[in-house]
């Protein structure tokens, strides 16, 4: 009794204050940077000092330097007015800049782990049929019933039924990465286009990825978060999708964008869009 007192009486006069300064603390910080004007939210419109980072204590390693490294702008993570996130925000420029938002309407779209914002976006455009899925739409998407549980190794529709496919950092997810290609593969139509994001590595000329680090502390160090199976090799990356039968259609991120807007609304300037197409049959005769 007396030792629950003392912790009682412990926790109102230590941890508590403690706790209610923080809070103050952070809450002040964030009317301060939602204040700023340094940088601006292209999918809000508002402006701010500083996007979060995507994790409070994350530094940017000299592993991930070595690596080169390319992938999210962990830096500059998350919109203090609307919480999008750098990739997000990445994909919005490059469909603004490249006119891409003409492809979905009355079209067949199939949006893996699909973001909040371009997910409304795509909505307005009114396509003939919007699939959203994920593998375990519950734990990522409680609540949103819109979200089917699809799984990208083994998707459960026709061949050549969808015109247009989005996968933004999920497959460096996906154990059997290679299924998944030639899944997505099968169910674009003739024609159709895909975005298949994911960091990778400029350094390494193979995949990274050993069935001895099974930790999310292994993980987390040599995969770069707990929940990725490997580190793609750009080169692997590329040729993989060659060979799955996708023509390649990167758009460069410097030829579209000046250093000025990359910095300005937060994302990666080295992380090119990764569009592939599905190519028509070529008639004989
Ligand atoms: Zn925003």
């Amino acid at each position: 009794m007396l030792k629950l007192f003392i912790t009682k009486a412990i926790n109102l006069t230590i941890k508590r204050p403690y706790f209610l300064v923080k809070r103050l603390f952070i809450s002040i910080g964030t009317i301060v940077n939602k204040s700023g004007r340094r940088k601006e939210c292209n999918i809000c419109g508002k402006t701010l000092n500083n996007f979060l980072p995507y994790r409070q204590n994350y530094k940017l390693d000299a592993y991930n330097e070595i690596l080169d490294w390319v992938g999210s702008d962990v830096k500059n993570f998350a919109c203090v007015h609307c919480r999008s996130h750098d990739r997000e925000r990445h994909l919005f420029m490059y469909f603004d800049a490249l006119d891409l938002w003409n492809e979905f309407s009355n079209k067949k779209i199939l949006h893996f782990a699909p973001e909040a914002h371009l997910s409304k976006k795509i909505k307005e455009l009114e396509p003939s049929l919007y699939v959203q899925g994920d593998f375990n739409p519950k734990y990522l998407f409680e609540g949103n019933s819109d979200i089917l549980n699809i799984d990208a190794t083994d998707i459960k529709y026709n061949d050549e039924y969808f015109d247009f496919l989005i996968c933004n950092h999920v497959l460096e997810h996906i154990v059997d990465y290679k299924k998944a290609f030639s899944e997505i593969y099968r169910v674009l139509k003739k024609n159709g286009k895909a975005i298949l994001q994911t960091p990778y590595s400029r350094t390494l000329s193979k995949n990274f990825e050993d069935p001895g680090i099974q930790t999310n502390l292994q993980r987390e160090v040599l995969y770069g978060q707990h929940d990725h199976v490997r580190v793609f090799s750009e080169k692997q990356f590329f040729n993989d999708l060659n060979e799955a039968g996708f023509t390649l259609n990167i758009q460069k991120h410097d030829s579209l964008f000046d250093v000025n807007t990359s910095f300005r609304h937060g994302v990666n300037k080295l992380e090119d869009l990764v569009l592939v197409e599905k190519d028509k049959e070529i008639q004989v005769g």
